[in-house]
């Protein structure tokens, strides 16, 4: 719990963990792009396996480990075709454009072979994984994260994937020891992904390559330069599975982006969600916080329902938001089922460090919105709903949910927080009203709004969604 409440505040920065209990000896699979990160002219191809087993053994993982080195292979000497196979390194033919198709198609097969709980690691040596795999594995990783390493030639601009060690090509291959003399590792096979065909023998492999019927294969068959991306289709409203069914709910709501649309009542958003949710089976407790300037929210109405009150000014919204998900985050530890879910246009602000409590917890996650985004995101979801469209369900409850409407007397069942006074809680709105029109928080407000390090915070956290947006590779809808 604590190494991952550290993990959670250093979001961004490599973990260099030391593998611990089942992982130790867990199997490693190794893809590897030779093209990217080929053999040096003075390096033994018989050595890249015994380096790699070696940066693994540093890092506290001495399991089985299984490499295939990809590559348009009627490019590559013999000696070295050699010298991977009497190491037990796997070869895969592929034309040079289709390397990332076969490497990341194997990758994910792979993940499906060795389901939960393995607590199996992946290993990937490219210069691809920025641009190319981090949308689709950054999503498979919120489903579930696999331990993965990484090696290049180029360091990636961007890394939102959750790695656990990621080394320079060279640098890896340099820090080694040679190849243990005489050791010869079975199972390794020549594959043509051109052509499905695999043999274990490398004369057969080269006459395979140099044979009319690859040729005519290559031919008709231009291969599949583009990845597929596998959690393209992921965007429905999925059925709760049993251990989410009745798992807690927290939502966390821009109520400023996302205000309740004319024609609503307050009162109706606890029921309204409440029911899209138990729509799809999810009968978990819901716990809501409102976030915004409240100094002309309709307090009673919203508070009668039970929904936490959390006052903000915009500049800081996000920040203040995303500390009470760490917050939050602390009281339900990874393994523990729970549903985050966010009501906002703009959650992409926060993406990078959500992602992160998704791949690393056992937490799903909601997302309501009142214009449906033009990109997927790498958020990965299992439901998304208009906002709008979660009011309007049946002409929700509004008689069942007025009857527990608060006393008139200024009490009521929610707690309203300032955010920008440290520490102050209450559950009275009078006291919060009285709060926000004081003189001591109108000062605390206002240096906020002037120089609050919050300020910057949001600044910088919204510069890099526009970054992002603008670089991080993302589907079509
Ligand atoms: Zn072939
Ligand atoms: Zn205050």
């Amino acid at each position: 719990m604590e190494i991952d409440r550290e993990r959670v505040e250093k979001m961004g920065t490599v973990q260099r963990m030391e593998a611990t209990g089942e992982y130790a000896t867990a199997k490693i699979a190794v893809w590897w792009d030779m093209k990217d990160c080929p053999i040096p002219e003075d390096y033994e191809a018989g050595q890249v396996r015994s380096s790699l087993e070696a940066a693994f053994k540093e890092q506290g993982y001495s399991g089985p480990v299984s490499i295939t080195a990809y590559g348009d292979q009627t490019q590559t000497p013999d000696h070295i075709l050699k010298g991977l196979s009497s190491t037990g390194v796997s070869v895969a033919h592929t034309k040079s454009e289709s390397t990332c198709h076969f490497m990341y198609e194997d990758l994910v097969k792979w993940r499906r072979l060795n389901p939960p709980p393995a607590t199996n690691t992946m290993m990937i040596i490219s210069d691809e994984v920025g641009d190319k795999f981090t949308w689709d594995l950054v999503r498979l990783q919120q489903r579930t994260l696999y331990k993965l390493f990484l090696a290049y030639s180029v360091k990636p601009e961007y890394m939102v994937l959750s790695v656990s060690e990621q080394w320079c090509w060279k640098k890896l291959l340099s820090s080694s020891p040679p190849a243990a003399a005489g050791v010869q590792q079975g199972g390794a096979k020549f594959y043509c992904k051109s052509c499905s065909y695999d043999s274990g023998y490398l004369k057969k492999f080269k006459k395979h390559l140099s044979s009319y019927s690859h040729a005519r294969e290559e031919f008709v068959n231009p291969t599949d330069h583009k990845l597929v991306r596998y959690t393209e289709d992921w965007g429905r409203n999925y059925k709760a599975t049993p251990e989410f069914a009745t798992a807690k709910i927290h939502v966390w709501w821009d109520l400023s982006g996302c205000p309740i649309p004319e024609g609503y009542d307050a009162r109706q958003v606890r029921p309204s969600i409440e029911a899209a949710v138990k729509e799809l089976g999810y009968y978990g407790p819901v716990s809501i916080t409102a976030y915004r300037d409240h100094k002309h929210t309709p307090l009673q109405a919203l508070s009668s329902t039970g929904v936490d009150v959390a006052h903000t000014v915009s500049d800081v919204t996000y920040s203040l938001m995303f500390n009470d998900m760490l917050e939050w985050h602390r009281n339900n530890p990874p393994q523990t089922a729970a549903l985050i879910m966010v009501i906002s246009d703009n959650v992409e602000i926060m993406a990078r460090r959500l992602v992160k409590l998704l791949q690393e917890n056992n937490y799903n996650f909601f997302l309501a919105y009142s214009f449906r985004p033009y990109k997927m995101s790498y958020l990965l979801t299992s439901a998304e709903w208009l906002w709008e469209s979660i009011l309007s369900g049946e002409e929700r409850l509004l008689q069942n949910c007025s009857s527990s409407s608060g006393s008139g007397d200024g009490q009521s069942t929610s707690r309203f927080y300032c955010r920008l006074c440290v520490g102050f809680i209450t559950i009275s709105i009078d006291k919060f009203r009285a709060h926000l029109s004081n003189e001591e928080h109108a000062q605390e407000e206002n240096e906020i709004r002037e120089h609050g390090e919050y300020h910057f915070v949001n600044e910088r956290l919204c510069q890099l969604a526009e970054y992002d947006g603008d670089h991080l590779p993302r589907a079509t809808i």
